[in-house]
């Protein structure tokens, strides 16, 4: 299957990867695939890099043996081979095409045909294939939608989007990345039509691909035409306040998918949507933290505030309140947040014990009543102002 690459390229910084030479050295006919020859060609940073092989995952395992590639043994059941060279990890998959389809997942068999290889992956921009010399085979016309700045399904786009509907939001992940031009209309046509069927997706692959598109530097443009087609009721009803993502990013907060999701959802309850989206716990508690608002008060409140929920917590809030419209200067609570110390209550149980109260319940209480009390003062109270004020509890009501 050796058919002529379309065009060729100096070989860009990812062929010139140590890691990714030693492997290219030790399987001479394997090819990087997907987002790091998209990426190579646009000139961004490569996140992860993918190799494709005619050769069978045994055969892969043997000659990366040969050259003293150690092997991780992860993915070996769908024909992906991971090596860590130099401390990076590199996906070597056996080249396939599909048998069957469902929506959801498909079954695969293994192929030496390069091209069967490409015409089973999503988009054009991510079907191009480039091998150790900067030869690249680029079937779709993916160069030149990378360049226009369009994405585009290769082959029928409603064809593509049931055999699998998770296609339907991974075109908003790369439009939101990649497109500069008017999105592909029969793309959203397919995708509008499709939107019934986003239903059999499960949570997790749902949410990962929400989490970058939300994570894009802007996401705005793609979140409207999420709306636009019916995609973003479908997947994520809680969004109605679609004008407070686009406050957010224009305000310049951080690229954070959560960030902007609480922006997106007001007033969800946010333990139903994590639960339903099936976020992290880690995600779920800072959703959760998120929901939140912004405090209202002098600097004492604001203190307050950053002694119990800790500068980033805090600063999202300040953003939400922007993006949400409420009159503040947002931008010099952030500056503030960013240049003050997170007050520490400066005692603990041993304190207390050393003021001959006895273990038990009592100290506890004690040390609670004294943290109200010096988070009601502003936080500003160092140890030997909250240890007098111990005492003279302590000698109020008797140790
Ligand atoms: P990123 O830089 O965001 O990781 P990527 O292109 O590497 O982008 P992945 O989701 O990691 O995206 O997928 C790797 C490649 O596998 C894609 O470029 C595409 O060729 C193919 N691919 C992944 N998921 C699908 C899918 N659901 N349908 C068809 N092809 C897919
Ligand atoms: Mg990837």
């Amino acid at each position: 299957m050796s058919e002529p690459p379309a065009f060729h390229i100096a070989p860009p910084a990812i062929l010139r990867d140590p890691a990714v030479a030693r492997v290219l050295a030790a399987l001479p006919e394997a090819r990087l695939v997907g987002g790091c020859v998209r990426d190579a060609l646009a000139g961004r940073p490569i996140a992860d890099i993918d190799l494709a092989t005619p050769r069978l995952p045994e055969a892969v395992i043997a000659a990366l043996r040969d050259a003293d590639i150690a092997v991780v043994p992860t993915g070996l059941a769908h024909g992906t081979v991971t090596v860590v060279v130099d401390g990076r990890p590199i996906e070597i998959t056996t080249l396939r095409r599909d048998v069957a389809t469902d929506g959801r997942h498909a079954t695969v068999a293994f192929t030496t045909d390069w091209r069967a290889d490409a015409a089973r992956r999503d988009f054009t921009i991510n079907a191009m294939s480039m091998d150790a010399a900067g030869n690249v085979w680029d079937w779709f016309g993916g160069r030149d939608d990378l360049a226009r700045g369009v994405v585009r399904f290769v082959g029928d786009p409603a064809t593509r989007i049931a055999e699998d509907y998770l296609r339907a939001l991974r075109f908003f992940r790369f439009h939101a990345r990649y497109g500069r031009a008017a999105p592909d209309a029969a793309a959203l046509a397919a995708i509008r039509a499709a939107v019934s069927g986003l239903a059999i997706l499960s949570a997790e692959r749902v949410w990962s691909e929400l989490k970058r598109i939300l994570g894009a530097p802007d996401p705005r443009e793609a979140v409207r035409l999420m709306a636009e087609t019916g995609v973003l009721a479908a997947v994520l009803p809680e969004a109605t306040a679609r004008d407070r993502l686009d406050a957010l990013v224009a305000a310049g907060a951080p690229a954070d998918p959560l960030l902007r999701l609480a922006a997106l959802c007001p007033g969800a309850d946010v333990a139903r949507l994590a639960g339903r989206l099936k976020l992290s716990g880690a995600e779920a508690a800072s959703l959760a933290a998120l929901a939140d608002p912004a405090p209202e008060g002098d600097e004492r409140v604001w203190r307050a505030a950053l002694a119990s929920r800790g500068p980033e917590a805090l600063a999202a809030a300040a953003w939400l309140a922007e993006a949400e419209g409420r009159p503040g200067d947002w931008d010099g609570r952030r500056t503030w947040i960013a240049a003050t110390p997170r007050p520490v209550f400066p005692l603990r149980g041993a304190d207390v014990l050393a003021e001959g109260v006895p273990p038990g319940p009592r100290v506890g209480a004690i040390l609670a009543a004294l943290e109200r009390r010096w988070t009601e003062a502003g936080c500003r109270d160092e140890a030997e102002t909250v240890r007098r004020w111990l005492r003279e509890m302590v000698v109020a009501t008797g140790a």
